[in-house]
């Protein structure tokens, strides 16, 4: 079969083994790899992107010594005793014929424990421990305990592992100025700062031989104050090449950096050109990272040469089969990560298991099974946001004849609205898959199509579904009715707005609406990498000589005057995703959006919105108010509890709650009830 992704399938030889294909599965941490009884799940997790066709893996953080933990008694292999539950992952990678290595993570002061330690004494803004400085003791017998866990990760099956030495964790620590203040050996000038990183990688390649990889992740860009410059960064690359590294990836700024690297609004593949000044001038094949998420995207980083391989670690959750989709030219299945971090990093935050938004089966491959059906069924679903197209598709995939009943002219539901907002324009893209699988799994489709009960029984359906959604909240105040009054549905579809603009309501929509009403309405979109980065003040310039890769960021001044409003008194934006809510609040304060909190809404005039705060009577002159005071649910086919009906009924998503609604909820609630029928 003849294929437009030639590079992304090009085996990658290493002289001792060959990696099938470029693709990398990027580590990261679900949960699952701290407790040895969730290994049975991990394998499976891991099993099911290999047969997806994934070239390498590489495991969440798994830390070499009990000073490393990233959290109380988090995933260690220092000991014979961790090594027999990894082989579990390793057999199951390897049954498909892709090769995984285990990630070594010492998190040095990003720890959320106690034993934490560091280059030097200098706390992190993101944990609340403040390290120990190292002694020369201590980095020695950490050097030893790196070497130990490469050799039982060998043992466990592993082909190789990978050093983290980037996103700020330790070794990333030592290597920068930002948190290495030492004078003795260890600090200094980068020669003596990368030399922890140098001895870890000697101390593995004595033990485990030259048939094994090591694959090293270095910070290309660190993004903090007094961060290296690209030429530190290509010295360290140089030496890592010297010393026995046979695989260099990308790490992009440190957890703690103030600038985002892999939210939505951070354009695609918005770093791959700091891998490319890397590449040229180290022989080891380099891997580029952050913000790849779709095959014409990683064949366009390796045809220029930038790179050798990709990484992915979202887009693998969002759909394991990403690479047999490629390589079979059917790139318009692919199930896109939309980089929202909502059930991945967000929480992985909280301590949760990670998933993800838009495939709920990540992470639960044992437990949210789909299985064909026995006893296929006439299914009804109305309602074609992403709950009923997500029961709708799941059902019909397991056999069952499903009808899918939407009253607009398209499916997407909400996530229409979303796309249109700055920076989410990944969303069209979960839209996009949800109508090629109604197409592929055969869902009768009725667009314009408002059901009523009469017809749902009259059809003589065996399920029916209610995902009919929601409706914005009303505003109910003397004035509300007023033609200045808007709601964000009416706004994100276009709607003319003022100047001088109150926004009511500071959830997540309200953000989004306020981003909207920023930028101008011929912005293209997404927005151009030179324009991101100047907003957010990173040197474009590949071969940087600016600390960590940080310039001074330059704000087109706002095009409108807005006022965010909540009722709590709480501070606006608490609620938003815990990896993404920084980045949505740092855009409005850069714009000068004014956020007061503690507000009560008293009237609409001619004159604009009065309030009342701290007791005290306000007129904000403004000449629009839009609404983003949440939603209300649509539920009146619901039939009550004791009307008998031909079939049987069930309400997910929005419909069943509107409070706390969010995609996650309405996909998962649409798979996991589909996986029931
Ligand atoms: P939301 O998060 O519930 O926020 C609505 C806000 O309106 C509330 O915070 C509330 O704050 C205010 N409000 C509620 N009733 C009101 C009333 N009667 N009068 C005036 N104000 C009222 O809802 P949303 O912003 O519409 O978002 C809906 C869902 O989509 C949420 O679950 C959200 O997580 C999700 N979403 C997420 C993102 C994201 O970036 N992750 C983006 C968009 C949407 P006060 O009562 O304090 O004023
Ligand atoms: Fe991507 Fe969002 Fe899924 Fe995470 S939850 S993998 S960011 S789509």
């Amino acid at each position: 079969m003849t294929t437009r992704y030639a590079n992304i399938l090009k085996p990658l030889h290493l002289g001792f083994t060959t990696i099938k294909n470029r693709v990398v599965m990027g580590s990261m941490h679900t949960g699952l790899e701290d407790r040895f009884y969730n290994y049975p799940k991990l394998a499976a997790y891991f099993g099911e992107r290999a047969k997806g066709g994934v070239g390498l893996i590489i495991t969440g953080g798994i830390s070499p010594n009990r000073q490393g933990w990233l959290l109380p008694a988090g995933g260690t292999m220092n000991t014979l005793g961790d090594v027999a539950p990894h082989r579990l992952v390793t057999h199951a990678v390897h049954k498909h014929g892709a090769k995984i290595l285990m990630q070594i993570l010492h998190s040095g002061r990003y720890g959320y424990q106690p034993f934490v330690v560091s280059a030097s004494p200098i706390k992190s803004p993101i944990s609340p421990f403040k390290p120990r400085k190292m002694s020369e003791r201590q980095i020695l017998n950490t050097i030893e305990d790196y070497a130990k866990t490469a050799s039982l990760a060998k043992m466990a099956g592993y082909d190789g592992v990978e050093i983290m030495g980037s996103e700020g964790y330790l070794l990333n620590q030592f290597l920068s100025r930002h948190v290495n203040q030492r004078e003795d050996q260890w600090g200094g000038a980068i020669e003596n700062r990368m030399r922890f990183a140098l001895e870890v990688v000697k101390a593995i390649r004595a033990e485990v031989g030259e048939k094994f990889i090591i694959c090293f992740r270095l910070s290309m860009l660190d993004l903090v104050h007094d961060g290296n410059t690209m030429q530190e960064v290509i010295t360290v690359a140089k030496a890592l090449d010297q010393a026995g590294v046979n695989l260099l990836n990308t790490g992009i700024g440190w957890h703690e950096a103030r600038i985002p690297t892999i939210v939505t609004s951070v354009p695609r593949a918005a770093f791959a050109d700091y891998t490319a000044e890397v590449k040229k001038h180290v022989e080891i094949p380099v891997i580029a990272s952050n913000r790849i998420n779709m095959p014409d995207t990683a064949e366009e980083i390796l045809a220029a040469g930038k790179a050798d391989m990709i990484q992915m670690a979202r887009p693998l959750l969002a759909d394991a089969f990403w690479v047999n989709k490629t390589a079979t030219n059917r790139v318009n299945e692919i199930n896109t990560c939309i980089a929202c971090n909502q059930a991945c990093l967000d929480h992985t935050f909280k301590n949760q298991r990670a998933t993800c938004l838009v495939n709920p089966r990540a992470a639960y491959e044992t437990e949210l099974v789909y299985e064909k059906t026995k006893q296929p069924k006439r299914i009804a679903v109305v309602g074609g946001g992403v709950a009923g197209m997500s029961v709708a598709t799941v059902a019909a995939s397991r056999g069952h004849q499903v009808t899918l009943f939407e009253a607009s002219n398209e499916v997407g539901g909400q996530f229409n609205l979303a796309k249109v907002v700055p920076g989410k324009e990944e969303f069209h893209e979960t839209i996009r898959y949800f109508k090629v699988q109604i197409e592929k799994t055969g869902v009768d489709l009725r667009l314009n199509t408002k059901v009523n009960r009469e017809q749902l029984e009259r059809e003589g359906f065996d399920e029916v579904v209610i995902a009919t959604g929601v409706v914005p909240r009303a505003l109910k105040i003397e004035g509300s009715d007023a033609p200045q009054v808007l709601s964000y549905a009416e706004v994100l579809r276009g709607a003319p707005v003022g100047q001088k603009v109150a926004v009511i309501g500071a959830g997540g929509i309200g953000f989004d609406v306020s981003e909207f009403l920023l930028k101008p309405e011929h912005q293209p979109q997404p927005q151009p990498l030179a324009e991101w980065q100047r907003e957010w003040g990173v040197d474009p310039n590949p071969n940087y000589v600016t600390e960590g890769g940080m310039c001074a960021p330059e704000v087109d001044p706002p095009i409108r005057e807005i006022y965010l409003l909540q009722r709590k008194t709480t501070a606006l934006g608490a609620g938003l995703g815990k990896t993404s809510g920084w980045v949505h609040r740092a855009q409005l304060k850069k714009h000068a959006v004014r956020m007061l909190r503690g507000v009560q809404y008293k009237a609409i005039t001619n004159e604009g919105l009065w309030i009342e705060m701290a007791g005290q009577d306000q007129l904000l002159r403004v000449d629009s108010i839009v609404v983003c005071a949440g939603q209300e649910s649509v539920k009146d086919l619901m039939p009550a509890a004791d009307e008998n009906t031909l079939a049987n009924y069930h309400i997910i998503g929005g419909a069943k709650l509107a409070a706390e609604l969010d995609a996650k909820r309405a996909i998962r609630e649409g798979a996991e009830l589909a996986a029931k029928l």
